[in-house]
C-alpha cells in the first residue's frame, strides 16, 4: 500500500516534529489537536526549525516552502478520515489514546493504517480496542524528530505483514533507520533510558549530588552528550513519570518504582522545558538548576 497523506493527532513536541519530517519527505500532512492554540504554535515551531535547516544549508528555501505548503491543520478529528496513515502523538495517557481511536473509527477508510507514537503503552492492548488490530502498529519517533535518526517499529500480536512492510517503506522514505522492538513495556530505548533518568532523580532525592553535579558527572564521566536531568526536562517530566508507571505496572518489579521527587515535580506542574521549569528554570537567559 502506498501512503500519500498522513493525519497526526496531537501537535505538541512530538506532533510538530513528525509533521515536519513527513512534509519534507513529500507527504500531505493534516495536523490535529484538541487545543487549537497548539496548532498555531506547532506551525510557528515547524517554520522556525525549517528556517534553521535552510540557514545551515541542510534544505533549500524551496524545500521549506514546499513542505510548509503541504501541512494543514484542523481542530476536528473527523477531518483526518481520508488520510492513508494516522499517527497518534497525543498525551501519554491510555484513555486519551483510546478515545482518539474511537473518535476516528467512523470516519476512516477500511485500509487506513493506525499507529501510535506512545513511548510505553502496550500496542497490542491499544490495537485490541480498535476495529483494525491487524492494521495497527507502534511508530515510535525520538525527540527532536527532525534530528534523531531512529524510529522504533513495534508490532502488536495481530499486526499483519503488509502493515509492517508499508511502515518500513515510510521509514525509508523519511531517510530514517528502523529498529524492531517487541511489544513489551517501553520497548527498547525507553526501557533502558528512562530507568537511568529515574535513578538520576533518586540520586538527587537522596542528596548524593546536586542537579549540576549529576549532569556534569554523566557528561564528563560517561560521555553522554546531555546530563540525565537535562534530558528529563527535554523529554518532559510527565512523560518520564508515565513511562516509569507503565514499566512498574507492566513488569511488576520494584526496581521500576518512580522516584517520589519526580512525582513532586509533576504535581507542581514543573514538567521541564515545555513549561519553562523542571530540574532547571528556563525563564531567564541561561538555565538555572532548581535544586
Ligand atoms: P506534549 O504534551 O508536548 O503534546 C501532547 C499534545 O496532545 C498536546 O498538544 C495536547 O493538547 C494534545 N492532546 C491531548 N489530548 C488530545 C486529544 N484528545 N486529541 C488531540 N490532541 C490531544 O507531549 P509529547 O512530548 O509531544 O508526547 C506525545 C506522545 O509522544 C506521547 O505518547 C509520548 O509518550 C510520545 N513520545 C514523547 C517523546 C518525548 O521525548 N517527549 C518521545 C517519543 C514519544
Amino acid at each position: 500500500m502506498e501512503i500519500r497523506s498522513v493525519g497526526i493527532v496531537g501537535a505538541g513536541q512530538m506532533g510538530n516534529g513528525i509533521a515536519h519530517v513527513f512534509a519534507l519527505a513529500g507527504y500531505e500532512v493534516l495536523l490535529n489537536d484538541v487545543n487549537p492554540e497548539m496548532l498555531g504554535a506547532a506551525i510557528a515551531t515547524i517554520d522556525k526549525n525549517m528556517e534553521r535547516q535552510v540557514s545551515r544549508e541542510k534544505i533549500s528555501a524551496a524545500d521549506k516552502a514546499g513542505a510548509m505548503a503541504r501541512i494543514k491543520t484542523s481542530a476536528t478529528l473527523a477531518d483526518l478520515g481520508p488520510c492513508d496513515l494516522i499517527i497518534e502523538a497525543a498525551t501519554e495517557r491510555e484513555e486519551v489514546k483510546n478515545a482518539i481511536f474511537a473518535g476516528l473509527a467512523p470516519h476512516l477508510a477500511p485500509q487506513t493504517i493506525l499507529t501510535s507514537n506512545t513511548s510505553s503503552i502496550s500496542i497490542t492492548r491499544l490495537a485490541s480496542r480498535t476495529d483494525r488490530p491487524e492494521r495497527f502498529m507502534g511508530f515510535h519517533f525520538m525527540n527532536p524528530v527532525p534530528v534523531m535518526q531512529l524510529v522504533e517499529l513495534i508490532r502488536g500480536i495481530a499486526t499483519d505483514r503488509e502493515t509492517y512492510d508499508t511502515l518500513m517503506e515510510v521509514v525509508r522514505r523519511l531517510g530514517k533507520t528502523a529498529a524492531n522492538a517487541e511489544d513489551f513495556p517501553a520497548f527498547i530505548v525507553n526501557r533502558i533510558l528512562v530507568p537511568m533518568i529515574n535513578e538520576a532523580v533518586y540520586t538527587l532525592y537522596e542528596g548524593v549530588g546536586s542537579v549540576k553535579s549529576i549532569d556534569e558527572a554523566m557528561k564528563l564521566g560517561a560521555n553522554h552528550p546531555m546530563g540525565p536531568l537535562e534530558l528529563a526536562d527535554f523529554i518532559g517530566l510527565d512523560t518520564c513519570l508515565a513511562i516509569m508507571n507503565v514499566l512498574h505496572d507492566g513488569l511488576g518489579d520494584s526496581k521500576y518504582r518512580p522516584c517520589p521527587l519526580l512525582s513532586k515535580y509533576v504535581e507542581a506542574g514543573w514538567l521541564g522545558r515545555k513549561t519553562k521549569r523542571g530540574f532547571y528554570d528556563y525563564r531567564g537567559d541561561v538555565p538555572v538548576p532548581t535544586r
